[in-house]
């Protein structure tokens, strides 16, 4: 049976959905994957003693010197997974990039059967032997790999742990690099809660307020700004103009 619920952020999903993930979800964790392989150049000179990438704090070093970062060497180093192995634990806590990515190919391709046809025609649906990526083995290939098969992903009731590891491992990622995604305010209040706190953030197809986490879409935005920010600018107006003439400058 399929959920009314998307497991991620349990807005309510349309009746004739067979996902279990919404649209926005979706499109956000096709976003982180987008993202990560950006920051592996930072990660990799990140990886040498002592470095820090330019604009973060001070120079000199707290610790004796390391032939590696270790906090860095975890997030890039070798290591090997099964995904959902413990799916009520937080079992993505320090497991490295690639091997999180790759052990979510394997998990996916192992559930998914590949539909093959032979040189007679006839149809072979059989298990998947492993992923295979074209574009290599490196964490950028394994995000390709997970970003085509994010229509079937959704279609699973384990996109949510998907989801939420993936998110917690770009977290981790950002806080190394420093490079968090661009947030723009928005100029209209929300209209739930009328405080100022509307954001665009880069990577999510909604308008976010950051006080009572009210969604709108870009369109919904549209139309509640055309709706609220006339009248607001014309108020503004009229109260500074009130100010200037109480309080004439010198
Ligand atoms: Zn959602
Ligand atoms: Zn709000």
């Amino acid at each position: 049976m399929m959920l009314t619920c998307c497991t991620v952020c349990h807005d309510q999903l349309p009746d004739t959905a067979e996902v279990y993930a919404c649209e926005a979800c979706a499109y956000r964790l096709r976003a982180m994957l987008l993202e990560l392989p950006g920051h592996m150049p930072l990660l990799a000179e990140l990886l040498q003693p002592g470095s820090r990438l330019p604009g973060r704090g001070g120079a000199g070093r707290a610790h004796s010197p390391m032939p590696v970062r270790l906090d860095v060497m975890d997030l890039l180093g070798p290591g090997h997974i099964v995904v959902l192995a413990d799916p009520h634990g937080d079992q993505s806590a320090g497991i490295p990039i690639t091997p999180l990515l790759y052990g979510w190919a394997r998990y996916i391709a192992a559930s998914c059967p590949s539909v093959t046809r032979d040189r007679h025609g006839t149809v072979r649906i059989q298990p998947c032997d492993g992923p295979y990526s074209r574009h290599g083995s490196d964490a950028a290939a394994w995000c390709q790999w997970l970003i085509a098969y994010l229509p079937y992903a959704v279609t699973q009731s384990w996109i949510g742990d998907m989801y939420q590891q993936i998110e917690d491992l770009i977290r981790r990622v950002r806080d190394k690099t420093d490079r968090k995604p661009q947030r723009t305010q928005r100029s209209a209040p929300c209209p739930e809660c009328s405080w100022l706190k509307l954001v665009s953030i880069e990577g999510e197809p909604h308008i976010v307020c950051e006080a009572c986490g009210h969604r709108l879409t870009a369109d919904e935005y549209k139309a509640h700004s055309a709706a609220v920010l006339p009248a607001l600018t014309a108020l503004a107006i009229r109260i500074h103009g009130q100010a200037a003439a109480e309080h004439p400058a010198a």
